[in-house]
């Protein structure tokens, strides 16, 4: 498949998943056609060597894995982790309220999003609502309002005169509530609200009780730049690392290594990972540990195959903006269309060191595909992701890597095409490495 097909498929996957639970909702559909079975954590599982399964927690995580056949204490757990959630905005519980002849929602912010780029954009919602039926029965069902349906205005340049020297800036209670219809006299908003997404959930949603609803935006994701050599959509941070990871799990000739394989897509890494079903959580070590279970370990063997374990953490990376030279290390700049790009922290805000970066450099050289160092500028910040905290929880090594993005965060991120059918290639040279990764002390 050419580099521009694999980047196509990813944005009707990111088009098809505008929620945390729409994006689980699109990973098991793949995994189902490559003949995965869903797991319940409450059940008992009976795991075959060799088996596919998958297992979702609260509707937003989703961890799928191959049992390969080699002893797990010997060969231990393949890992690739990314996140299913970005920053944004989140429909309050009591959002409708009628103002000076308009009908608002008010929203919360989610993580931390680029507030201005949500402006002047063909919004929607999406994400699940929790119902009674026409039975009386409780119903959690996911929902996807397609068409714009609601907006978030700027204010005229003509009242905010100083906009383009000091920036939009708006604030998060009072001027970010969308704008959702006009106010009739005797429209009472919430009930205008929940009757709208009684509409839309179908007949039988007989009474509205609760919902995760995330504001997304309607434009679909293109392609663009004088040779098409870019992209741009939502959510690129990070649907694009677990689309990368799913492409290289869901290959024949990687599954056929016989290795065991893990891809964990944590929710809520935007807001710091510790939920039940962040990365910070026990979703993980719950798996790992009943996937060793079907080894028939005993006492040390789980120990064992966690130190012969690995993790790629697969999240975006900040692309070199010509137009901000100051905003970047002058010596570690990465650029699109150049190969992953391996993140590097003295402080552990990424996982990455000397001896995981080494082997990441080598699956490169295998797959022929070249790679990047990044190194935060140290007057800045640095961002952080889920592979501090996930091989912390494991006591197991990992890498942090990802493609170069622009406008991280913004509601429309671009990348460059070439980058994710490299990462792809890497993460299946990964997968398919038949040594244990143990580091030899
Ligand atoms: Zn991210």
């Amino acid at each position: 498949m050419n580099a521009h097909s694999q980047v196509q498929n990813l944005l009707d996957f990111i088009d098809a998943s505008p929620s945390p639970w729409h994006v689980v909702s699109s990973v098991e559909q793949e995994l189902l056609a490559f003949g995965f079975v869903k797991l319940n954590e409450a059940e008992k599982w009976q795991l075959q060597l060799g088996g596919r399964y998958y297992v979702v927690r609260d509707g937003s995580s989703i961890i799928s894995f191959v049992l390969g056949q080699k002893p797990l204490a010997e060969t231990g757990f393949k890992i690739i982790g990314a996140h299913t959630d970005s920053p944004g905005l989140r429909i309050k519980p009591n959002a409708a309220n009628g103002l000076e002849g308009s009908l608002r929602l008010a929203v919360e912010v989610y993580g931390g999003p680029i507030l201005a780029t949500f402006t002047d954009r063909d919004l929607s919602i999406a994400g699940r609502v929790s119902f009674k039926d026409t039975n009386n029965v409780t119903v959690n069902r996911l929902l996807k309002i397609d068409r714009p349906l609601l907006r978030l205005p700027n204010l005229a340049i003509h009242m905010n005169r100083t906009v383009n020297d000091e920036g939009l800036k708006l604030h998060k209670q009072n001027e970010l509530p969308l704008i959702l219809s006009v106010l009739a006299e005797d429209c009472l908003p919430q009930p205008f609200f929940t009757s709208l997404l009684q509409e839309q959930l179908g007949g039988d949603a007989e009474r509205i009780l609760s919902w995760d609803l995330a504001v997304y935006d309607t434009q679909k994701g293109t392609f663009w730049g004088a040779d098409n050599e870019f992209y741009a959509d939502s959510q690129l941070d990070n649907l694009a690392s677990c689309h990368a990871a799913l492409c290289a799990l869901l290959d024949e000739a990687v599954l056929a290594n016989e290795n065991t394989l893990v891809c964990a897509f944590f929710d809520h890494e935007e807001i710091g990972s510790t939920s039940n079903k962040g990365a910070d959580g026990g979703f993980l070590t719950d798996v790992l540990q009943r996937i060793a279970l079907a080894y028939v370990t005993q006492g040390e063997d789980y120990s064992r195959a966690l130190a012969h374990s690995f993790m790629i953490s697969a999240d975006m990376a900040h692309a070199y903006h010509p137009n901000f030279p100051l905003a970047y290390d002058p010596d570690h700049k990465v650029t699109m269309n150049n190969g992953p790009v391996i993140k590097v922290n003295a402080n552990n805000r990424y996982s990455t060191e000397s001896v995981s970066q080494a082997q990441f450099i080598g699956w490169c050289e295998q797959a022929d595909v070249p790679y990047q160092k990044y190194s935060h500028r140290n007057d800045l910040a640095c961002g952080s992701t889920i592979g501090p905290i996930t091989s912390a929880r494991l006591g197991i090594s990992a890498v942090d890597v990802g493609n170069p993005l622009w406008a991280m965060h913004s509601i429309r991120e671009s990348a460059g095409v070439q980058d994710h059918g490299y990462m792809i290639r890497v993460m299946k040279k990964f997968f398919g490495q038949f040594a244990s990764l143990a580091i030899m002390n």
